[in-house]
C-alpha cells in the first residue's frame, strides 16, 4: 500500500502527482474500510522516496481466510482509485500488485490446495477492488482525496 514510485528523494511532488497519490492512499482506505479492515492511518506525506501510505489492519472478528482476501482487495484499492479518476500510467501501483500476488500465491496454496489458481484470485481480487470504487462515486473519491492532500494525514 505504500507508494513509492514516481518521484525522487527531495524533490517537490507536482500537484497533479499529488492528487493522484492521494487518490491512491484513499482507494487503499476506502477498499479496506468495505471489506471490513481496521484502517489506522492515510498519509500523503512524503518520506525520502515514498509519497504516502496507509496502515491497515484485517478485521480480527473475520475468518482468517476472509482476512486474507480482505488483505488482498486492499491492494488493489490503489490501483482502482487511479484507474477510476483516469491515471492510466499505474507504475506507482507496482508494489502493492508484487505484494498481491504473493498473498495470492499464499491464499491459493494454504486455502484452496492449489486448486483455484493465484491468477484467478488475483483478477477476483482486482475487480472486486474496482466495484468497490466505482459503487463509491469517482465524484466522492476525488472529493476525499483533496481533502486528504489539505489535510495531509487522516486518522
Ligand atoms: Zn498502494
Amino acid at each position: 500500500m505504500i507508494k513509492v514510485e514516481g518521484s525522487f528523494d527531495n524533490q517537490p511532488a507536482s500537484l497533479a502527482e499529488l492528487k493522484v497519490t492521494a487518490a491512491h492512499e484513499w482507494g487503499h482506505r476506502l477498499v479496506g474500510k468495505a471489506r471490513g479492515a481496521i484502517v489506522n492511518i492515510t498519509s500523503v506525506v512524503r518520506s525520502g522516496s515514498t509519497l504516502g501510505y496507509n496502515i491497515i489492519a484485517p478485521n480480527p472478528s473475520r475468518g482468517i481466510k476472509e482476512q486474507f482476501l480482505d488483505s488482498l482487495v486492499s491492494f488493489f484499492g490503489g490501483e482502482a482509485a487511479e484507474e477510476a479518476i483516469g491515471h492510466t500510467d499505474q507504475r506507482g501501483c507496482g508494489s502493492d500488485i508484487f505484494q498481491a500476488w504473493r498473498q495470492a500465491e499464499l491464499i491459493s496454496r494454504f486455502f484452496y490446495n492449489g486448486s483455484v489458481a493465484a491468477g484467478d484470485i488475483i483478477s477476483w481480487g482486482r475487480s472486486t477492488a474496482r466495484s468497490i470504487v466505482y459503487d463509491y462515486g469517482i465524484n466522492h473519491l476525488k472529493d476525499r482525496a483533496l481533502g486528504l492532500m489539505e489535510r495531509q494525514a487522516i486518522v
